[in-house]
């Protein structure tokens, strides 16, 4: 077996993070009687994402962005709220909501019987923390790296160099990552120079400019690759 450690990418590779961030942002609009809907949400999401890609590529604190999303979002409905008070109450909303993906468990369940699993994730330590353990993957895993418990995230060599120093065993040919995300997974493993996988479930083209290894459309086609 070519890659005994598997690194994976936990957002939208084995939760459905979209399925728990609509959920929070529907819960927060009912605490702090905003209207919710799915332009209200798509319009939210957007203002979050433009913050996150700033965020990777370091033009932004995390701190910044977590609040800075809602400000945008409430300029933007016209509605009056505390923007802090919305981040606070959407971050615990989020702690509480940890559905997977179809597939994952089964997905890390067999893979954990012949491979070493590690969790890679760009988040919230109290929130992923918080989602992890509740989850049913958890007992799966030997490790989870967090971003901000770390004080750098993915795709930042820093934060692979600090894996690699804290799991034994582990070298950079011995390893696959798998993940969703081009700016965060997989230009993180182009930079940190190991093997990767690109969770792309939509579809989307691939990009010219990063090298990926393989391509999973459906979770079951990770567990054919991760046994070659
Ligand atoms: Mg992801």
């Amino acid at each position: 077996m070519r890659y005994p450690y598997l690194l994976f990418d936990a957002d939208n590779t084995l939760f459905d993070f979209d399925a728990a961030e609509r959920t929070a942002h529907r819960q927060v609009c009912e605490i702090y009687n905003l209207a919710f809907s799915e332009e209200g949400y798509q319009l939210y999401r957007r203002c979050n994402a433009g913050l996150w890609r700033d965020f990777d590529r370091g033009l932004c604190t995390k701190e910044y962005l977590l609040v800075e999303r809602f400000r945008r979002y409430l300029a933007l409905t016209g509605e009056t709220a505390d923007p802090e008070a919305l981040n606070r109450d959407h971050l615990r909303a989020l702690g509480e909501n940890s559905p997977l993906l179809p597939g994952a468990l089964e997905l890390c369940q067999e893979l954990a019987a012949s491979h070493k699993l590690y969790l890679l994730t760009n988040a919230v330590e109290s929130v992923q923390r918080a989602r992890f353990s509740r989850s049913a993957i958890a007992p799966c895993f030997q490790d989870i790296f967090i971003s901000e418990t770390l004080g750098y995230g993915k795709p930042s060599r820093a934060y692979f160099d600090y894996v690699f120093q804290a799991v034994p065993g582990l070298t950079r040919e011995n390893c696959l990552l798998i993940g969703d995300s081009l700016s965060s997974d997989i230009q993180g493993a182009n930079n940190a120079g190991i093997p990767c996988c690109w969770y792309n479930p939509k579809g989307l083209p691939r990009p010219a400019e990063l090298r990926i290894d393989f391509e999973a459309k459906a979770l079951a086609e990770v567990l054919q690759i991760a046994r070659e």
